[in-house]
């Protein structure tokens, strides 16, 4: 059974526009970058139920917050699986690692995933 991905979370219509997949840390051995998957900043309101959202984590099913805000900052992250606090095996687990590549996959923008496109974005590290 294939548990809640990003584009299954009941605001994802709402939080769609703000989804920044960001790359840093060109990996030159492997001739792969890195990436994050961000939130730019959205209303207070909307973030705030964002990250109250509970859906299954993509591995054990348990209800989690898979938009997370970054401690301190408040930037807001994606992460489909129990934080690494709670299940080193659903955090580093192929379920999550998988959802999260076909997540930068489709929305990621950058030079790497896009390379016909030609560089539209910054390298960052
Ligand atoms: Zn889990
Ligand atoms: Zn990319």
């Amino acid at each position: 059974m294939k548990f809640a991905a990003l584009e299954m979370h009941p605001l994802w219509p709402r939080i769609k526009g703000f989804l920044h997949v960001e790359p840093y840390g060109k990996d030159t051995s492997r001739k792969k970058v890195r990436h994050r998957i961000e939130f730019q900043e959205m209303p207070r309101e909307l973030a705030d139920k964002a990250v109250e959202q509970k859906v299954p984590c993509i591995n054990c099913g348990r209800s989690i917050s898979v938009v997370r805000a970054r401690h301190g900052e408040g930037s807001l992250y994606y992460s489909p699986a129990c934080p690494q606090t709670e299940s080193l095996s659903c955090s580093r687990g192929r379920a999550a690692s998988d959802e999260y590549e076909s997540v930068v996959l489709r929305f990621c923008q950058c030079r790497w995933c896009r390379p016909m496109w030609g560089p539209t974005v910054k390298e960052t590290r």
